[in-house]
């Protein structure tokens, strides 16, 4: 059990009730962009106890909060995933009592570090508070409370009381299998994962840039994870290292968490010339280059000193950006062929939805301080690759593009006379992800629904394979970490139900 706190209440918040009339919304600083463009350290840093205090206050405590609701309407999130208890953490926050808010956060979310680190934070989107003014800052409440927990050593293992006597197979150590292997293992089933790659964390340890995530933080909690009694297997692909004879065999079931690592091609003439590359390549590399002295990787996937061009303009392209500029590149533009996004909610997207509006990130941020100008530019694509003599990128051809509604239809149409040749040394494509790997789905014949995820009943986490279950990216496609470890959780119960009402141990 944790210590108890002494209540101690912000001394200058006139009351719960009305500190959101008192106080506006204030947000944890990020360090100073010439000074974070410098290294590959975490840029986010944590809020003071008092200003922190102050804005725990600022929850209204809503009878229906929405901010946890955790649903999925049309598409679009409302609140919370994991249903974390936001009023509730908020509330003993604003009292002082940072043990138990981090005793009240851990009760629903397995891993407060990573969320707190990279979530979008889908609660504040849904905030009621958000209706009028900016939301509570939750996530860097929570990002508070693991930097304390971590202070007070409250980051302990908590190995199960009693073990059923039942083996599971976690296939994959990203967010989703780790979110799996842990409630698994609470539960007392005795789990292996098997990660194909050297390091565990999925996206999170080769795809999230460091700056976002420190790979200590990943390592740690791995840690944690093996003293509470779970084995890793790593450079153990199953379905190559691993025979999948030997899974069946030696475990009851299986739980496949194995990611949606097929990118979007990018499919214009002079795509396959040197010097174009994919984003998970481009990072991937990129964290190696920081973690092992050794390592330097190939040359193609540095930006330093060139002019590089990132196509897509979500989130990965954001991170490609951002450690592009600390490679020191020349130049960097990002396009995106969507239009801009409102500045704010559009009619048809109504608090408490997830906010479909611009958002300026930190990548962009740091280009526009170095460069003198937002990198996006968007409703433009990239037409044709143009190389030199030895097959090495030179430029790109690009052109912009509107939207326009033709009956039922919307039609895209280039712009006239909007074509562009822009110079251009290495080009990251970052247009998102298609579908899990074929390989191992092939392998054990399952079903697959009609974007090529693995097929599981709806609500549920089972396969067309008796006792193989999936979740995560692999079942729901492309997502985020927190909907990853909510899906992980839910499965990981869904087999322990299902290894109970099959007697079996
Ligand atoms: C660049 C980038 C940045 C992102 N940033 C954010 C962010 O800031 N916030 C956020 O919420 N989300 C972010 N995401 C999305 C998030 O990382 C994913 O939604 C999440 O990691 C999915 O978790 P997962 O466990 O389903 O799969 P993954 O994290 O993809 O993990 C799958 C694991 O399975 C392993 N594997 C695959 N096949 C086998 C096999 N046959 N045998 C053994 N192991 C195998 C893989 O090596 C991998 O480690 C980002 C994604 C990318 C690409
Ligand atoms: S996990 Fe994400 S959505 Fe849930 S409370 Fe934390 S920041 Fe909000």
């Amino acid at each position: 059990m944790p210590k108890k706190s002494t209540p101690t209440w912000a001394s200058d918040v006139v009351s719960h009730e009305s500190a959101f009339l008192q106080y506006t919304r204030a947000e944890a600083a990020n360090r100073p962009i010439r000074e974070r463009i410098r290294d590959f350290q975490e840029f986010h840093e944590v809020q003071p106890v008092t200003v922190l205090q102050q804005q725990a206050a600022r929850c209204m405590d809503c009878g229906i909060s929405f901010c946890h609701a955790g649903m999925t309407v049309d598409g679009t999130s409302i609140g919370c995933p994991l249903s974390n208890l936001i009023p509730e953490i908020n509330d003993l926050v604003y009292r002082g009592m940072y043990a138990e808010a981090y005793e009240r956060l851990r009760r629903t979310n397995p891993f407060p570090e990573f969320t707190g680190r990279i979530c979008p934070a889908l609660c504040e989107g849904s905030c009621t508070l958000g209706e009028h003014e900016p939301p509570v800052t939750i996530k860097d409440i929570e990002h508070f409370l693991d930097e304390y927990a971590q202070e007070h050593d409250l980051l302990l293992p908590h190995p199960p009381q009693a073990r059923t006597g039942r083996r599971v197979a976690v296939v994959g150590s990203g967010p989703s299998g780790l979110a799996c292997a842990h409630q698994l293992n609470q539960l007392g089933e005795s789990v292996t994962v098997f990660e194909r790659a050297d390091r565990p964390g999925g996206l999170l340890m080769y795809g999230v840039p460091t700056m976002k995530l420190d790979k200590g933080v990943i390592l740690s909690r791995i840690a944690i994870l093996e003293a509470e009694g779970i084995d890793f297997e790593l450079k153990a692909e199953v379905g190559k290292a691993v025979a999948l004879r030997e899974l069946f065999d030696n475990f009851d079931a299986v739980v496949l968490c194995c990611g949606s690592a097929i990118a979007r091609r990018l499919e214009v003439p002079g795509a396959n010339l040197k010097g174009v590359a994919y984003a998970i390549g481009y990072l991937t590399n990129a964290t190696r280059r920081q973690l092992d002295e050794a390592y330097s990787g190939p040359e193609l996937l540095d930006a330093k000193g060139k002019d590089v061009v990132i196509v897509g303009g979500g989130d990965t392209g954001n991170d490609c950006l951002a450690t592009a500029i600390r490679q020191r590149c020349r130049s960097v533009v990002q396009f995106q062929h969507n239009p801009a996004p409102p500045l704010t909610r559009a009619a048809d997207n109504p608090w408490p939805l997830w906010p479909k509006v611009l958002k300026t990130d930190y990548g962009q941020l740091e280009a526009i301080e170095v460069f003198g100008k937002d990198p996006r530019e968007f409703e433009t694509s990239v037409k044709e690759v143009s190389g030199d003599e030895n097959g090495n990128v030179v430029a790109v051809k690009t052109a912009r593009y509107q939207m326009q509604w033709q009956g039922s239809k919307r039609i895209k149409s280039e712009v006239p006379g909007s074509e562009l040749t822009r110079p251009a040394d290495l080009i990251l494509v970052a247009m998102g992800f298609e579908r899990p790997q074929g390989a191992l789905i092939e392998a054990l014949e399952l079903e697959t629904d009609d974007r090529g995820n693995v097929k599981t009943p709806t609500g549920g986490y089972s396969t067309s394979l008796n006792s193989v279950f999936a979740c995560g990216d692999m079942r729901r496609g492309q997502s985020l970490v927190v909907w990853a470890l909510m899906e992980g959780r839910e499965c990981a119960d869904e087999v322990h139900g299902f290894l109970n009402k099959h007697n079996l141990a």
